[in-house]
Order: C-alpha cells, then sequence, then structure tokens
C-alpha cells in the first residue's frame, strides 16, 4: 500500500483504526464476517477498471474476454455449491438481488406475501419506506406468540386469505430453521411463486447445516457477504426457465455494469466454500452458537424462542432492566460489537428495542471454538448485569483483551 500511503494518509490512517478495531473487538453482529486474504486481495484489483455491460460472451463492450473467466467461474461455483439450475453473481448487494426477483414476476401493484419486519423479516420484504413496500402490496406472516417459530398452517391460511402472487421467505433475525419444503407445499397450492432469501444462512446451508431452499423455490437470493464469508454483493439462484427473466431484471433491469473485481472475489469465496473445510466451518458456526446460547441461558438471560438452531440469537434484555440500545452501547464499551434488535411484539420503538441480536459467524473465523465461547457468553452476562459497575466493566474489557489476544487477526496485514 506504498502508494496509498503516500498519497491519502488520511484514508490510510482510518483504514488503519478500523484494523485495529477488528483485531481488539469481539465481532458478534450476526450478518458479518471476516473474509481470507485471498478474497480481500482479489477486490483489490485492475478487474475494478473494466465495463462489462451484459453477461460472459454477450457483452456491450469490447475486451471483456478476460473478465468473463472469474464470472463463468463465479456462475458455475454458484451453482455446483448449492446445486442450481442457474446463478447470476452480478447483484451488488442483497437489496438489489430482491429487486430484481421481484422486477422479474410482479407488476407494481401486486401481491406479495413476506415475514413480519418486526418478527425478523427483511427491510427489502415490504417494508413502507423501501421500494418492495413502495411498489407492491405487502402482507405479512409472523411467528406464534407463544413458541416465537413461524407456524406453517398461519402462513398457509394468510396465503389462501391473500392470493399473492409471490411468497418471499427468509430473515434478517429469525434463530430457528426454516422449513422450506413447508413452503414450498404451501406455494404450490395456492399457486404462487416462491423466493427465499438465505442471505443470513447462505453458508450454512451451503456447509450442509441448514436444509436448502434451492429444491424448494423458484428463486434464491442471497447476500454474499453474511456466513457464506464472500465480499459484499449479492447472488440469484433460479431454475433454468427463470434464467433469462432474472439476467434481464439484473441488468439492464437494476444496474447497469457489473462489478468485476467483486465478482471475481465472490468467486474465489464460493471456491472456499466448496473445500471440505467449509463444512467444518459451518458446522462450527452452529456449534458455537450452541455453546454461547447455553451459557447466556444458565447465566439467566432469556433468549428467543428459547435457543437457536442457527448461527444466530436474540436476547430479550428486558429482565436485565436493560433495553436493546444500552444493552448495546455497554457492550461496545468493553468490546463486544452486536446490534440492538426488536425482538417479536416489541412493546418498544425500534430506536430503542427490547433486545440484541448475536451471531457467531465471525468469531468462528477467527478460529474460536465452545470454549471461547462460554468465555463470551460470561462476558456478554457480567457487562449485561453490571452496566453502572466501572470495575466489574474493566474485569470484562480484561476478558475480551485476553481472547482477542490469542486468536491475531490477518497478522501480516499493515495499511
Ligand atoms: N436479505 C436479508 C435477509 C438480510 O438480512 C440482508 C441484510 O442484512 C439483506 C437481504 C440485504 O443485503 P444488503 O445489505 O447487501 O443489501
Amino acid at each position: 500500500t506504498a502508494h496509498l500511503r503516500n498519497q491519502d494518509p488520511e484514508i490510510v490512517k482510518a483504514m488503519n483504526l478500523e484494523l485495529t478495531r477488528q483485531r481488539d473487538n469481539l465481532e458478534l453482529i450476526a450478518s458479518e464476517n471476516i473474509v481470507s486474504e485471498a478474497v480481500l486481495e482479489a477486490m483489490g484489483t485492475v478487474l475494478t477498471n473494466k465495463y462489462a455491460e451484459g453477461y460472459p460472451g454477450k457483452r456491450y463492450y469490447g475486451g471483456c474476454e478476460y473478465v468473463d473467466i472469474p464470472e463463468e467461474i463465479a456462475r458455475n461455483r454458484a451453482k455446483e455449491l448449492f446445486g442450481a439450475e442457474h446463478a447470476n453473481v452480478q447483484p451488488h448487494s442483497g437489496a438489489q438481488a430482491n429487486l430484481a426477483v421481484y422486477l422479474a414476476v410482479l407488476k407494481p401493484g401486486d401481491t406479495v406475501l413476506g415475514m413480519n419486519l418486526a418478527h425478523g423479516g427483511h427491510l427489502t420484504h415490504g417494508s413502507p419506506v423501501n421500494a418492495s413496500g413502495l411498489l407492491y402490496n405487502f402482507v405479512a406472516y409472523g411467528v406464534d406468540e407463544q413458541t416465537f417459530t413461524i407456524n406453517y398452517d398461519e402462513v398457509r391460511k394468510a396465503a389462501f386469505k391473500h392470493r399473492p402472487r409471490l411468497i418471499v421467505a427468509g430473515a434478517s433475525a429469525y434463530p430457528r430453521t426454516i422449513d422450506f419444503e413447508a413452503l414450498g407445499q404451501i406455494a404450490q397450492d395456492v399457486g404462487a411463486l416462491l423466493m427465499v432469501d438465505m442471505a443470513h444462512i447462505a453458508g450454512l446451508v451451503a456447509g450442509g447445516q441448514h436444509p436448502s431452499p434451492v429444491p424448494h423455490a423458484h428463486f434464491v437470493t442471497t447476500t454474499t457477504h453474511k456466513t457464506l464469508r464472500g465480499p459484499r454483493g449479492g447472488l440469484i439462484l433460479c431454475r433454468k426457465p427463470w434464467a433469462a427473466a432474472i439476467d434481464k431484471a439484473v441488468f439492464p433491469g437494476t444496474q447497469g455494469g457489473p462489478l468485476m473485481h467483486i465478482i471475481a472475489a465472490k468467486a474465489v469465496a464460493l471456491g472456499e466454500a466448496l473445500q471440505p473445510s467449509f463444512k467444518d466451518y459451518a458446522a462450527n458456526v452452529v456449534s458455537n452458537a450452541k455453546a454461547l446460547a447455553d451459557t447466556l441461558t444458565a447465566e439467566g438471560l432469556n433468549l428467543v424462542s428459547g435457543g437457536t438452531d442457527n448461527h444466530l440469537m436474540l436476547v430479550d434484555t428486558r429482565n436485565l432492566n436493560i433495553n436493546g440500545k444500552d444493552a448495546e452501547h455497554v457492550l461496545d464499551s468493553v468490546g463486544i460489537t452486536v446490534n440492538k434488535n426488536a425482538i417479536p411484539f416489541d412493546p418498544t420503538s425500534p430506536f430503542i428495542t427490547s433486545g440484541v441480536r448475536i451471531g457467531t459467524p465471525a468469531v468462528t473465523s477467527r478460529g474460536m471454538g465452545v470454549d471461547a465461547m462460554k468465555t463470551i457468553g460470561k462476558v456478554i452476562a457480567l457487562t449485561l448485569k453490571n452496566p453502572q459497575d466501572e470495575a466489574k466493566l474493566d474485569e470484562a474489557r480484561k476478558m475480551v483483551r485476553d481472547l482477542t489476544a490469542q486468536y491475531p487477526l490477518y497478522p501480516e496485514l499493515q495499511y
């Protein structure tokens, strides 16, 4: 980075501060991860210079013969990894991927049945401030008030009541396994299309730790940067008959030129996910989440739905007399990064909330295992139970420092 250091020290300074933050903190945001050095390297390349509107072999610009190679590899690896008939690796983000599917199959005003945003659904599943909610008639299914899990009979009832053109499944804050087979059956019975947004669990699906939506859904969208551990971006999988409509909806429907350096990095990450070691990674993410959930429960914390089947858990902080916003803040002050998150049926505002979302993908990428999770669980409990006690918070800070020092992050990196 000699050129960058000479030319723009202000930016380099921020990059080094962020590197130090990542090294010294425990990253427990469920939607984040730590990419490999190989993925990082692929992003910072001359591939960023190339305009390549269109698709491999059918571009609107000359000189695309070499950038076609990583895109073709990325598409093939995505298809192989998930057993899909067609892959589009161009969406710049998960939001773009979802928007492209909507554009491909819906007309403005069409009815879509999606998961209630307040129960774990995503902004792009019909929020009134998002294009999805502005353009289409989204109606919602939620979780059961007793079990906090999806009641598939209720989804079926809602589907027959509203007769949607599309059913959207997938969530940003749902700690349990989703029954894609049941949703596929409901979609078939009611004559709807099914889109599964597997952004959060894509790495678990790839690693065999969550049932795959691919056999049951017409469209599967994902981000590439969460459990899948690639660069920030999106990806769409679909069946053959929909391939042309999906490609057209991404470009020219919703995007211009693809980010070829990011597509190369997606190819590298998908290559990593095809290695046997990625299965171990996915299994460790889940066993770590279980160990962390068990520790938090033993410490007296309340987990929404009583635990987790996947990479994340939602802590209801009300019995600790602290709201989600303050919980996020005090955890941050001891070096633990989480996000405040509304819990289902949350009585407070989305800016305050009654909970925090905690996930294990990033700490697992750092190499931490079950023993580390037990320590993390104890630090979280110590911090949330004593938010005003400086001596206890200092103790928590020391435990975090000891742990992060044992698992060095990007040891050779320096900007
Ligand atoms: N879908 C789900 C389920 C998500 O959780 C997210 C991001 O948090 C997205 C889509 C959007 O992804 P992006 O931030 O890349 O637009």
